[in-house]
């Protein structure tokens, strides 16, 4: 009898120890955290620059770098081997693959069900966190369906119909309807679905509780609903404290933890691929870095709830073709440090000049590179730059300062151009495209079902993973 009631009571033990594995196992909290443009290289450039910075030879480790899983993700499209963040967005929000341009639809034309959707159904709660606008190609991939990626007014009318809980980023691209479509502004829109629309951190606080959905953007936005937001601030240009990503993740974080017991939150640095685009290596690692304090926000959150939580942290793309050498066995990325502007900051105070003067004198030219680059002072220049810098002088006053290089988004001064390519050619970075690459783009992982982030994929495999880790409890 002694025995039996031993047994019983083993079994019972063994029945409760059985329960709280189930329960523990459960996830509750999914963090994608998407670095737009952030290839192998970009991290590895953002860690040995800050180790240069410290005079060392090392790797000065990301957060991310450290989560314990680590992949590698092929990227390519439907439609070409190189995507656009669009097709890359929409397979990383569905799982499966289209063609360039497009945003919830598969190469065959069929609708499809985006992750974030699919839990929303299940009643989670969702959100999406960028620092471009909130319906460019990436988060748009979560909830829009467009054959055209462009179409931001139409995106935006999706966004509004989404009925994610919560948007943060730089506004909306075109609140207006073009010539020809109908339709309300896209804020008042929004706020006609049920949007709390807030301008900055401390308003999205204040208005935590109440809201019911929310879209957090600059208050410039919402002093002006006609205007065509496109993106935040660069980094290195100053962008403010309370638009950083360290900023607005526990504010997105907070909020979908207070109005939900379980959550799915998407965060974008999205601008790391626009320096990528515009070849501009100082800005783009520091893009880099404030993506890595979005880990580093998500990873203390992780750390209260580390038995329900999920961190996958991947990138749509490589931007820039970006090689860590360009000749000889040398990589000298401290000299990056002497960069105070990003290129459209360069570009603007260039175009200024020219426009303030008919003829500017190489020695105003000169001031402005001193100031931003540290040309001449802390950065020497070899014979071959200053022929270079020279050269490009001489044609910007022959074009009164409207030489100008397309990149992607927007058209910068050829002369600013010029000096960016010499502090980066001084760092040794060696960039091979102004658009996207194929080059495969890191994934990395902690928390409830990472162990199958590991090895070579493909990136219709992380929805899948992600599902698998959700429906595994
Ligand atoms: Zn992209």
């Amino acid at each position: 009898m002694a025995n039996f009631t031993n047994m019983k009571r083993f079994l019972s033990f063994l029945v409760s120890i059985c329960v709280c594995l189930t329960l523990s196992a459960e996830v509750k909290y999914v963090f994608y955290l998407i670095g737009d443009g952030v290839g192998t290289n970009q991290v590895l450039a953002a860690e040995m620059y800050r180790a240069e910075l410290e005079g060392k030879i090392d790797r000065n480790r990301l957060l991310m770098t450290q989560l314990p899983y680590c992949g590698l993700v092929a990227t390519h499209s439907h439609s070409n081997s190189i995507t656009d963040s669009s097709a890359a967005g929409t397979t990383l929000a569905t799982g499966q693959k289209t063609n360039n341009g497009t945003l919830g639809i598969n190469y065959k034309g069929d609708t499809l069900t985006t992750i974030a959707e699919q839990l929303k159904a299940q009643g989670w709660g969702v959100g999406l966190l960028t620092t471009v606008a909130i319906d460019h190609a990436t988060p748009a991939a979560f909830y829009a369906k467009s054959s055209k990626r462009d179409d931001y007014y139409t995106i935006g009318t999706l966004l509004t119909r989404s009925n994610f809980d919560f948007f943060a980023g730089a506004g909306f691209h075109k609140p207006e309807p073009k010539k020809g479509q109908s339709g309300l502004n896209l804020y008042d829109l929004a706020e006609q679905q049920g949007y709390t629309l807030v301008g900055g951190v401390e308003q999205a606080k204040q208005k935590s509780k109440e809201a019911e959905k929310m879209i957090l953007v600059p208050a410039r936005d919402l002093e002006n609903r006609q205007l065509e937001d496109e993106n935040l601030s660069y980094v290195i240009d100053g962008r403010p404290e309370e638009l950083m990503l360290r900023s607005l993740a526990p504010v997105a974080i907070d909020y979908l933890a207070e109005h939900h017991e379980r959550f799915f939150l998407m965060i974008e640095g999205g601008m790391v691929d626009y320096a990528g685009h515009g070849r501009d290596g100082a800005t783009n690692i520091l893009e880099t870095l404030d993506f890595d304090d979005a880990v580093r926000v998500v990873m203390d959150f992780y750390n209260q709830h580390p038995d329900e939580t999920l961190v996958v942290v991947t990138a749509d793309h490589e931007t820039g073709g970006l090689s860590l050498a360009t000749q000889k066995y040398i990589l000298n990325l401290q000299v990056l440090q002497h960069q105070h502007c990003s290129s459209w900051v360069l570009s603007d105070d260039l175009n200024t000049l020219f426009k303030a003067k008919k003829k500017p004198t190489w020695s105003d030219v000169r001031s402005i590179l001193e100031k931003r680059l540290d040309f001449y002072t802390e950065v020497k220049l070899s014979a071959e730059d200053e022929a270079e810098l020279q050269d490009a002088f001489r044609k910007a006053v022959r074009s009164r300062g409207k030489a100008a290089v397309k990149t992607l988004y927007k058209d910068v001064n050829a002369l600013g151009n010029t000096a960016i390519a010499i502090i980066n050619r001084q760092a040794h970075l060696g960039w091979t495209s102004y658009g996207h690459s194929a080059a495969s783009v890191p994934v990395f992982a902690i928390g409830q079902g990472a162990e199958q982030f590991t090895g070579w994929m493909d990136n219709t495999d992380l929805v899948p993973k992600i599902r698998k880790a959700i429906s595994d409890q």
